[in-house]
Parts: structure tokens; sequence; C-alpha cells
């Protein structure tokens, strides 16, 4: 087919690919939670494809932290919204690919309409909480998606097609206990394990998108990846029989996230998270991971961190007032960065 352009004759070659598999490409619609280090490898490499929407997702600015692994931005975009800056450079890089913008929080409020009409949705995301309600927005309108992580020197991948393999919540069943999942903030991140499981989610949304996954009936696959250690292990990931998602039907992130309440406290420059769910923050544990990154103060019943200008305060059942800041988008944003939900 003679529409095909030339710039991606390289990847047309590729039987794996062909005319037909790069024309599926070109037509298709592909969004991308998230845009730090592996929602930017995941973008660059989708408009260079020539996956022919690419719909943009992020709440956050450019911090300076952010240039030692997200390689779409520069120190010219310090403060810009990732989404803004990534989207202008992408379309540097391919101007036949249109590229969609929304810079805010994904919740529940708007999941629904972000993903409407995705042919795939790419994890670049870093909290399970948002990752529940990707997959419940995915199973519940048979959405592909592709889970994907990285921190530390690590990171894995997971095909879920809904229908047919199993989902996220057959892989993680439920929300492990908060406070205790290691996040960047926290951990630190090697710049070339973003970019390397990047380079693995992009291969597997090529291949839902051109009608060719590499999963069977009712199984899919976890890849974990150490960049360090050199080491990749792939291992079989059943549907789980009690699976409230897959199973049952029953979309709790998408109801429980719901009840999530985000205050502006009136006067106080100030703003209170408090989480749908039950639970109980181990205190100490979080004292120790956060006083690498700041002053700490704990007490029987809460913990503030500071750093920078916002002054972060927890209380035990999750609940949470971020000083310093009037932005509900901001105070979520440093919530999952150091809660890590
Ligand atoms: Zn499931």
């Amino acid at each position: 087919m003679s529409f095909v352009p030339d710039r991606y004759c390289r990847q047309s070659l590729l039987p794996e690919i062909g005319q037909t598999g790069q024309r599926r490409l070109n037509e298709s619609r592909a969004v991308i939670v998230g845009l730090g280090a592996l929602g930017s490898c995941v973008a660059n490499n989708l408009v260079r494809a020539g996956v022919g929407q690419v719909v943009l997702i992020d709440r956050d600015l450019v911090e300076l932290h952010n240039l030692q692994r997200q390689i779409l931005y520069s120190e010219d975009d310090l403060n810009v919204p990732k989404a803004v800056a990534a989207a202008a450079i992408l379309k540097k890089i391919n101007t036949s690919v249109e590229v969609e913008t929304h810079t805010k929080d994904f919740n529940v409020s708007n999941a629904e309409s972000l993903l409407a009409g995705a042919d795939v949705v790419l994890d670049g995301t870093d909290n399970l909480q948002t990752r529940f309600l990707i997959n419940d927005v995915c199973v519940k309108h048979t959405i592909p998606w592709v889970y994907a992580g990285a921190v530390g020197t690590g990171g894995m991948v997971m095909p879920i097609l809904p229908g047919k393999t199993p989902c996220f919540r057959c892989l993680v069943p439920s929300q492990p206990g908060p406070g205790v999942l290691q996040t960047c903030d926290i951990a630190g991140v090697l710049n070339t394990i973003p970019s390397l499981i990047a380079s693995l989610e992009c291969t597997l949304a090529y291949q839902i998108l051109t009608g060719q996954p590499d999963v069977g009936d009712k199984t899919s696959y976890l890849v974990h990846v150490d960049a360090w250690r050199q080491t990749f292990d792939r291992m079989s990931v059943g549907q789980r029989a009690d699976c409230p998602c897959c199973r049952e039907g029953r979309f709790e992130s998408l109801d429980a996230v719901s009840r999530e309440m985000i205050t502006s406290l009136c006067g106080r420059d100030a703003i209170q998270i408090t989480p749908a769910a039950q639970m109980e923050i181990p205190l100490p544990e979080l004292e120790m991971r956060l006083s690498r990154l700041g002053e700490v103060r704990l007490t029987p019943y809460m913990l503030t961190f500071r750093s920078g200008k916002e002054e972060f305060s927890i209380f035990r059942d999750g609940r949470a007032i971020i000083k310093g800041t009037k932005d509900e988008a901001t105070a979520r944003s440093l919530y999952a960065r150091y809660i890590g939900l």
C-alpha cells in the first residue's frame, strides 16, 4: 500500500510488522497514563513508530530531579506541565502523529472518559491505586493494557487482554500495606531500567495493536528484569478463581476511589487528603524511609515530613495534610510519592 510513509520502512521491513502491521499502528489510538521515566520513553517509542493517536495524561510539572531519566524533558521545561513539554517535542519528532494532552489527575471522575476509544493503554504510573483503577476501566470496557513498573534497578511488564488473559488483580489481589511499597522517590531509580522496561512495554503494545499478542487462553506472563544484575525472568500468570474484577465483574477501585476526599483547607494554604479505604500506616517504617529525604518528626499519632516548601503530615489512618500548597493535584502527587498510593 503506497500510503505507508517511507519513514517507517525499516520497521515495515520486519516480518513481525510488515505493511499491514504498520498500517494498523498508523490507525491506532494509544493512551499513556503517567509521563515520568517510563511514560516519556513509551511516548517517544510510540510516536517514532507511527502510532496514529497518542494520548498523554499527567498531572505533574517537570522538576530538576526528573531530568536524570525522563528523556523528553530538558532544563528549558522546568515547571512546565509534563504533558505540555512532552507534546512539544513529540510533535517535532513526528508531525503525522496526533498528540493529545491532558494535564490532570487521572482519577475515578475522568478515568472512563480518558480511556474511551483506546486500542491500548500503557502504564506510566508510579502507584498501585492508579493501576487498580486502569485495570477496572480496561476490564469493564475490554481495553487491552500493559502493566509496567520500574524502581531501583529492576522492573516488570505484563500484557493484560481483558476477556482473554488474567487481569492485574489476578497478579496483585489487593493493595499491600501503605507506606511499605518502594517508590522511586524513596528507593531511587537507575536511569537504564525505565528505558529497558518501556521498550518491552512498547513491544507488547505493538503485538497487541497488530493482533499478535503472545498470550495463552486465560494465561499471561510477567517479565521481571534487573538491569544491574543483568537478569530477565519470565513467569506465567494464571487467572484467579476468585478475582473480584475479571471473574465477578466488581470494579472496587472505580467505586472506592470515588470516596477519597481531597479538601482544600480554607485560609490555611493546605490540602487534606482522606483515603477511601480503611488503612493503618506503619508510621515508624515510613519515618525510616523518609528520614533520608528530609526532616521528619514522629509522634504516636502522626508523622510530619518537610521537604522543600511543602510540609506533609500523615496520620495513622492514612489521612494527610499537605501545607504549603493550594493545588489539589500537587498535594495528590506528593501523597502518591511519599506514601506510594
Ligand atoms: Zn482478574
